[in-house]
């Protein structure tokens, strides 16, 4: 989230620094304008002030020269008689003049134009043209007439001349023409600006008919030194067009150099004169924006740096991150590889449309494939163990079905070796989109041959520790245990089956004497040989022959009803006395015998035998199948007993009456 919200902040603040920095830039622009502005002015006013004092001055010298009538006098005097004495009175005024107000030149003029005296140089001729205008009009107005800077081929200087006129009362005596280099007196009041620039200047202008006549020269034109240039009033983007034009105050446009200037113009009072002041925009506000942009400029690059920083760092740990990440699924890669190795698990993925499977190193080395990465359909089931093919194939089916996850063992021959192998495979089908598509199937695989063997041979080891644990070491024969299992297991058999069950115990006769005439050793070898002819004596399944302690057995015999538990017994008497073991200590005897007493238990038949577990059941409830077991072994333990008080080597079979006669019980050697 945070790594969205981020940069849309920074733009946001970035926008709002651009936004501010750009008002500020404006206001500060605003104020530097209204100085640079301000600071023009001055000038210009300043400079405005002087020429207007400068022709002021030259104004009042005619003014008083026309109203000095004493002086107009002598003039008349001197010029209705000219001597020398007089002459220099008359010309001792002009050369006062001259010397105070720094005139280039000053002459006395006749009424008709000649130049008669003058403090310098002798006069000689005429004034020339447009001065005789002027002294016409001088003369006819009694009045001073001023004539505008020019050049002309009289002087070898731009002037400014005025012609003031002399009157003897009403008589017009001539006049004084007053010269003035405006090179050496009116251009420096122009010149002078107080700061330091490049481009300013000021240009004295006035309006003549269709153009501007500039009276000053310019700075920066390629004829400067030359004054009176004329400009066509059509350039109304030029300041002094524009000045000529009647606007005054701060104008801005272009001057005669195309360039962009601010300008002043002020008017010199009772004068056609202006006084145009410029200064260049690019100096006067170039320097400034030079400095304000520096100056705002370097927040906004600090403020990029920033940015360019952070995000560098940002990347930088991105990268940093991604390494790491790199590094530790290599690392987990490494492990994944070395933990299958170990553990002997490898794994694959099943691609159905290609029928083909993607195979890890370890999962090949399994099926003793190359290490290639590769096995088809057609190769795996070739591999697959003829017993378990088609058991294997229904569980990948079913699985397939039912979309579960599939664990199996099974028997595989190796592809390099031939070698039959155990493999344990674990799998899941992967689905995509599309309901019910098998893209493909994952899982692994493992050689768990030598488990599987281990587990085979400790299950025949438990197999055979069972059986130990039920058989009776010294004759071979089922031992107590066994019995007492069988017993509650046949039990159950004849009550869901409703057939007889039968039991008889076996005792070898004068036994003790036995053991006393051969010794333990021979008794021992005796009771082994007679477990073995009771052993071979039965034949069907589930019957068991057991040794009940010392030397007594017990025989029990599912499915068989008494008259067949009565013939097996004969045929076990039979049988032991078949072995012909010699027993001398036995009293009338010459061989080992044994007495049997059986007894039967038949649910379905409630007279056939001894045993009446319905009457029993009906006299004392439900039995369970330990008492049954019990009164089972006292019913054969009586008939047995019985066997004995009758002589021995005979079977009797338990009757439940002491009256009642045995179902052909007694037997005796034939
Ligand atoms: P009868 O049964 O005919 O009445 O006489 P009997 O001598 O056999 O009497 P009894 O059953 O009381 O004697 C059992 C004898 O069996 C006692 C013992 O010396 C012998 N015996 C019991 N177990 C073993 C055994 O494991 N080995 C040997 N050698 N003798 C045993
Ligand atoms: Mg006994
Ligand atoms: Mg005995």
């Amino acid at each position: 989230m945070a790594w969205k919200v981020l940069p849309l902040l920074a733009l946001l603040v970035m926008g709002g620094v651009a936004w501010s920095i750009q008002s500020i830039y404006h206001e500060r622009e605003k104020r530097f304008r209204h100085q640079a502005e301000w600071e023009l002015q001055a000038i210009n006013q300043l400079q405005t002030k002087s020429v207007s004092e400068w022709r002021e001055r030259r104004w009042s010298d005619a003014m008083a020269l026309s109203d000095d009538t004493a002086y107009a006098q002598a003039v008349a005097r001197w010029l209705a008689s000219p001597s020398e004495p007089q002459a220099l009175s008359v010309l001792n005024r002009l050369r006062i003049l001259q010397e105070r107000a720094r005139y280039s030149a000053v002459y006395l003029v006749d009424p008709q134009g000649r130049l008669r005296l003058s403090p310098g140089e002798g006069a000689q001729g005429t004034l020339p043209a447009l001065e005789m205008q002027a002294l016409e009009r001088a003369l006819s107005q009694a009045q001073a007439i001023p004539l505008e800077p020019r050049r002309d081929a009289f002087f070898a200087f731009p002037f400014f001349g005025l012609l003031a006129p002399l009157f003897d009362g009403m008589e017009p005596v001539g006049a004084v023409w007053l010269v003035s280099d405006v090179r050496a007196t009116l251009y420096p009041l122009l010149e002078y600006w107080p700061t330091p620039s490049k481009t300013a200047e000021s240009a004295l202008v006035q309006r003549s008919a269709d153009a501007v006549e500039f009276l000053s020269p310019l700075r920066h034109h390629p004829h400067g030194s030359q004054p009176l240039h004329l400009l066509p009033l059509t350039q109304k983007d030029n300041p002094a067009v524009q000045a000529a034009s009647g606007e005054r105050g701060i104008l801005y446009g272009h001057d005669y150099r195309g360039e962009e200037v601010l300008s002043m113009v002020s008017t010199v009072p009772d004068s056609p004169w202006l006084v145009v002041s410029k200064v260049d925009v690019a100096e006067a506000f170039g320097e400034m924006r030079t400095r304000e942009w520096l100056a705002l400029s370097l927040p906004v690059t600090l403020a990029l740096l920033l940015v360019g920083l952070m995000a560098a760092h940002w990347q930088w740990r991105a990268r940093r991150r991604e390494r790491a990440l790199k590094v530790a699924l290599e690392r987990n890669m490494r492990w994944l590889e070395n933990g299958q190795k170990a553990a002997a698990i490898g794994y694959f993925a099943y691609e159905p449309e290609r029928k083909e499977f993607l195979m890890s190193g370890m999962a090949s080395q399994v099926f003793g494939l190359r290490p290639d990465g590769r096995m088809t359909r057609r190769q795996w089931l070739g591999t697959l163990h003829r017993d378990d093919r088609e058991q294997v194939l229904a569980a990948h089916e079913q699985s397939l079905q039912q979309r579960t996850a599939l664990q199996l063992q099974y028997r595989i021959r190796r592809a390099n070796d031939q070698q039959m192998r155990w493999v344990q495979v674990w799998c899941e089908y992967e689905t995509d989109t599309a309901p019910h598509h098998t893209t493909r199937m994952t899982g692994t695989v493992q050689d768990i041959t030598e488990r599987k063997q281990s587990e085979q041979e400790l299950t025949h080891y438990r197999a055979a520790l069972e059986a130990q644990v039920r058989l009776d070491p010294l004759t071979d024969v089922a031992n107590r245990l066994a019995l007492d299992e069988a017993v509650a297991r046949e039990w159950h058999r004849t009550l869901r089956n409703g057939t007889p069950l039968s039991l008889l115990m076996v005792d070898v006769d004068h036994f003790k004497a036995y053991n006393d005439h051969y010794g333990h050793v021979a008794g021992d070898h005796t009771l082994q040989q007679v477990a073995q002819a009771l052993a071979t004596s039965v034949g069907r399944e589930g019957d068991l022959v057991a040794r009940y302690g010392g030397e007594e057995f017990a025989v029990l015999l599912p499915n068989t009803d008494a008259p067949q538990a009565l013939a097996l017994a004969q045929r076990m008497t039979h049988a032991v006395r078949a072995l012909r073991i010699e027993h001398l200590a036995a009293p009338g005897h010459q061989h080992v015998t044994v007495s049997i007493g059986g007894a039967c238990v038949h649910p379905a038949l409630p007279t056939a035998c001894a045993a009446q577990p319905t009457a029993l059941q009906n006299a004392l409830g439900p039995l369970s199948a330990t008492e049954v077991a019990q009164t089972l072994f006292e019913q054969a333990d009586a008939a047995l007993y019985d066997a004995k008080k009758a002589g021995r080597d005979q079977v009797v079979f338990f009757s439940p009456t002491p009256s009642a006669p045995l179902p052909t019980c007694a037997t005796t050697e034939p």
